[in-house]
């Protein structure tokens, strides 16, 4: 396939605001593209190359990719800085330095899917002395055969900033409508075996040869992350009571009818940790799918030699203690664990960790998904010994009253836990859901998790860093972001230049003293009310919002949706 085929469909996605057209646009892309070429495009409309649940990286900066347009077109870098500053995106200004490009070549092969698709995949790969300009030779190897518009979303998807608008929901959506009728049933269908695989690649192969059945029968895998199942919050240990009841209809759905027991365990802050493990090999996941077993070698050793199943899935939290009090540390410590990428050991003893388990969801070659929890967690007993160091179960009660489950909520307070979750024990795991079958109760107002789209830099003393940060939710039905208004306090001197440190190299658009960010930086904002207003996106402003912490745990595709803060209005 031309990749000139594909840039035509990136520049009607881009030119159209409206999601219906998105979503058919890529439905004929992807039902035109041919066997082969399927799961090539369908990571590519995306901007990337690989599944969500890989964490490979291309790892080509801004700087690189400007050394790359550079060597294809002979246009100078001062030059190619200004193009960048003007419009605000290096794509556009490769396209432009195409469009004047100084070197013509003699033998420039014409650009393919399959070609870009397996340069970048091997870009990754790269390692060692030297890779950084083999990077650059092979991005300007594409760039010399580009003409202005391919060169425009080569250089796109290399730095990470497509811009197209396509959310998760339009892939699913186009999937649905490519491949099956479109209906309700087979969104649902696609939308789970998208949270189950994380591949879209499998998810459109599955859904064009083997129909809505294929997907429906698609299950988890070891050492692919599936997506973790959310907890909705509730007002009072009564109200999580109340709503998570007891029982479950045929399809495991609760229903609060049936008087049965409910599973009330400690809420831990930490890092959600999914294990995979067969055998000798251990993998551990976040909640955003990122790899972070190197991280943890305490907990792999613990997994392999007291986990009894041969393969399992099982679900944690992973807490930082503090080894002179023992009690659990802010996650922000714990953070630090997760960041570091060498002499990790030293860590080890200084941020001590203890995982709790709390899921079970495949063992030994079966899929428990579908099992109610008591099930599940009756079958992570059975597969956990006592003698490990970190590895220990998530203290946990089956309550049958209110008074029970309020004194175990204090407990946990008192032991510095953040609350207790709440879950219904007949109830199976819905993996990327916020279903009501496990609720999470927990004393202080609530707070947002927000993306960072834009900053300025601060005044006077602080003037170097940009500290005051421009926030946006999620509008659930567009998949869009849109800005709840600005934050300017809560961030120490220590945050501040970390902020701006982690904020500078995502910069797209630079207008003043003011700069657009690419969305990748979540933070947790507390604030004293929401109140309407007439300048943002969202139509709601954050009243005296301050930075409470970054949730690296959270992507941006996770932060609150839009619903949230208009519900949060209302019940102020
Ligand atoms: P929040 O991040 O406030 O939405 O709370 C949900 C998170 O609490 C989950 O994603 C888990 O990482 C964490 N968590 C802590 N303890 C538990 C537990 N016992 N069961 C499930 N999730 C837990």
């Amino acid at each position: 396939m031309e990749y000139a085929a594909l840039v035509d469909v990136y520049r009607c996605l881009e030119t159209t605001a409206s999601t219906n057209e998105k979503t058919a646009v890529l439905a004929d892309c992807f039902a035109a593209a041919s066997e082969g070429q399927l799961p090539l495009v369908a990571t590519l409309v995306r901007g990337t190359v690989f599944p969500a649940w890989d964490s490979r990286e291309l790892g080509v900066s801004s700087s690189l990719t400007r050394e790359a347009i550079r060597k294809a077109t002979g246009v100078d870098d001062d030059q190619i800085g200004e193009w960048w500053r003007e419009r605000g995106d290096l794509g556009d200004a490769a396209a432009l330095a195409v469009e004047n490009r100084s070197q013509q070549t003699l033998f420039s092969e014409s650009l393919t899917v399959e070609l870009v698709h397996e340069t970048l995949t091997e870009l990754a790969g790269y390692t060692g002395e030297g890779s950084q300009s083999r990077r650059v030779d092979a991005v300007a190897k594409l760039l010399t055969s580009a003409d202005p518009d391919e060169a425009r979303y080569v250089v796109r998807t290399v730095v990470g900033a497509m811009r197209l608008g396509i959310g998760e929901g339009t892939v699913r959506d186009a999937v649905a409508a490519a491949f099956l009728d479109g209906s309700d049933e087979a969104v649902s269908a696609v939308e789970r075996a998208h949270q189950l695989t994380n591949d879209f690649r499998v998810v459109a192969e599955t859904a064009r040869d083997e129909g809505i059945e294929g997907l429906r029968a698609l299950d988890v895998e070891l050492f692919r992350p599936l997506k973790v199942m959310l907890a909705q919050k509730a007002e009072s240990v009564g109200d999580a009571l109340a709503e998570v009841g007891g029982g479950a209809n045929e399809e495991g759905e609760p229903s609060v009818t049936t008087e049965t027991a409910v599973r009330c365990e400690y809420k831990y802050d930490g890092l959600r940790t999914q294990i995979h493990k067969r055998g000798d090999e251990v993998r551990l996941f976040t909640r955003r799918l990122e790899d972070v077993t190197e991280q943890f070698p305490e907990l792999v050793s613990d997994v392999r030699n007291h986990v009894s199943a041969d393969d399992c899935i099982l679900e944690s939290e992973t807490v930082g203690y503090s080894p002179e009090t023992n009690r659990p540390v802010p996650f922000q410590e714990l953070s630090r664990r997760i960041k570091r990428e060498n002499r990790i050991e030293e860590l080890v003893e200084s941020v001590p960790v203890v995982t709790h388990l709390f899921d079970a969801l495949y063992v030994d070659g079966e899929s428990l998904l579908d099992a109610p929890l008591r099930t599940r967690v009756e079958r992570l007993g059975d597969c956990v010994d006592d003698g490990a160091d970190v590895l220990e179960p998530a203290t946990a009660i089956a309550v049958e009253d209110e008074t029970e489950a309020r004194e175990f909520y204090e407990t946990a307070l008192s032991n510095g836990h953040e609350g207790i979750m709440v879950k219904n024990l007949d109830a199976a795991y819905q993996p990327g859901s916020r279903v009501g079958y496990m609720l999470k109760v927990k004393p202080v107002m609530e707070p947002l998790d927000l993306v960072v789209v834009g900053a300025k830099w601060s005044e006077g003393r602080k003037s170097e860093f940009l500290g005051r940060l421009h926030l946006a939710c999620r509008d659930e039905e567009s998949g869009d972001l849109c800005d709840v208004g600005w934050l300017f306090s809560g961030l120490t001197d220590e945050q501040l230049a970390e902020m701006t440190h982690r904020l500078e190299p995502l910069v797209a658009e630079r207008r003043g003293r003011e700069v657009r960010v690419r969305p990748e930086v979540v933070v947790e904002a507390e604030y004293e009310e929401i109140q309407r207003s007439t300048e943002s996106e969202s139509g709601y402003a954050l009243r005296f919002p301050r930075f409470a912490r970054f949730r690296d745990d959270l992507s941006p595709d996770e932060v609150d949706p839009l619903s949230k803060v208009e519900r949060l209005y209302d019940d102020q």
